[in-house]
């Protein structure tokens, strides 16, 4: 039995990696689950799953939730600090990290001391501090185990090749709802409109980093510090059909791709039974049902985040940390319709400009960037309403 620990359990991510281990519950049984606010749900999944512990992130819902939970053995917390807590058990074998944005980082830092191993789905966590997460785990000899379907794709193609030098990784991206559209096109486009991705079905910040395409530029990141590869090493190329999920291309040329329908249960499950493949009945891909698969350049002019990306991995220091920061505050104040989608870029980059560059950050200095920026882009946003 491998016992997990899902952070996010409640999201898009979480919930399917439930469906996961019911289906291979002779395999798989789960020992923390955690939610931010969504206490109903995490309630539910308590009851069914029966973990040793729950944590729910808002605290005003700890009385309910312990309510809800009474007169089972199931330990209820509350808070962003019981996470690093959990994490820790001694009856947890792996901790998927399915929850959003910078809040993974802390207790990914304690999971990784602690000695687990991470399947890792919060991808902010090593954009904003790869460069103490990737020596921390060498250390701790903690495999991370990527759940991102391009660096799962990535990952699978690597297997028997760890001898062999890459040069090059090459991302595939679906192009999100966007794909073709122009600046003066994006001008006005609304919430709703970013939030209905072609292929996939995300929580509500990662769609609309699919539809800047900063998803990919966080996900060029996360691959350079996954596969200790430089800013010049990695291609982004649109695969509309998001049929092939990533390729690597070795030193004699040769490239090797992992092909698949898009069902984000595949990499999970390839993450959480790792290095075993399990017997799954995900519907199948079949070359006759795609006459074609297309393959396009990324419009960088239009869609500015992916850029601004390969210029924070090349830079380096905090800038990665800082272009995350500031791209939370800019998702949520789209969502809240605050400012308007190509805002989210000038944010960015001013943000990227205005900040305090620092080389080599301490995991203090990283926290301190993360608190910093978001002023700075509060402030931004404010300025704008005004
Ligand atoms: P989601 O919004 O659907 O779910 C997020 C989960 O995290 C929820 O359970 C929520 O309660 C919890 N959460 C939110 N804020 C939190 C906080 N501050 N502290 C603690 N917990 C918090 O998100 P998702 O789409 O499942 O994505 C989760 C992560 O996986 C993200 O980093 C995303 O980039 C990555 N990812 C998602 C997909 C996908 O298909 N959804 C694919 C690849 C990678
Ligand atoms: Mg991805």
């Amino acid at each position: 039995m491998k016992r997990i620990a899902i952070l996010g359990s409640t999201g898009s991510i979480g919930t399917q990696a439930l469906d996961v281990v019911k289906q291979h519950s002779d395999v798989f049984s789960v020992t923390v689950l955690t939610a931010q606010s969504n206490a109903d749900l995490l309630v539910e999944q308590a009851l069914q799953f029966q973990p040793s512990h729950v944590v729910i992130g808002d605290e005003s819902k700890y009385e309910y939730v312990k309510q809800s939970l009474a007169g089972s053995s199931i330990q209820v917390m509350a808070g962003a600090e019981a996470l690093q807590e959990v994490v820790c058990l001694d009856t947890v074998d792996i901790v998927l990290t399915a929850l959003v944005g910078y809040a993974g980082l802390l207790p990914t830092v304690k999971a990784i001391k602690a000695k687990k191993p991470i399947a890792l789905a919060n991808k902010e966590t090593l954009v904003v501090a790869g460069s103490l997460i990737m020596p921390l785990a060498r250390e701790m000899g903690v495999p991370i185990l990527p759940v991102d379907s391009e660096h799962s794709a990535i990952f699978q193609c690597l297997m028997g090749e760890s001898h062999n030098r890459i040069e090059k990784v090459i991302l595939t991206a679906s192009g999100g709802p966007f794909r073709g559209k122009k600046r003066e096109d994006l001008a006005e486009v609304t919430r709703a409109q970013a939030l209905k991705h072609p292929n996939w079905t995300m929580g509500a910040k990662i769609t609309i980093d699919s539809a800047s395409l900063m998803n990919k530029g966080l996900e060029v990141i996360e691959a350079a510090w996954l596969f200790d590869v430089k800013a010049s090493q990695i291609d982004v190329v649109v695969h509309p059909q998001s049929i092939v999920h990533s390729l690597v291309q070795f030193e004699d040329g040769s490239i090797k791709a992992q092909l698949g329908l898009p069902d984000m249960k595949l990499p999970i499950q390839f993450a959480l039974g790792y290095p075993n493949r399990m017997l799954a009945d995900f519907p199948r891909f079949d070359f006759r049902d795609y006459a074609t698969l297309t393959f396009e350049q990324p419009d960088m002019g239009t869609f500015r985040n992916l850029g601004l990306a390969f210029e924070a991995l090349d830079k380096g220091g905090n800038l990665p940390c800082i272009l995350n920061a500031a791209n939370e505050v800019a998702v949520d104040a789209f969502l809240k319709d605050q400012i308007g989608f190509l805002a989210m870029s000038d944010l960015l980059a001013d943000c990227m400009e205005k900040g305090t560059f620092l080389a080599n950050p301490s995991l203090e200095d990283y926290i301190e960037t993360d608190q910093v920026t978001r002023e700075m882009a509060h402030v931004w946003v404010n300025k704008q309403n005004k």
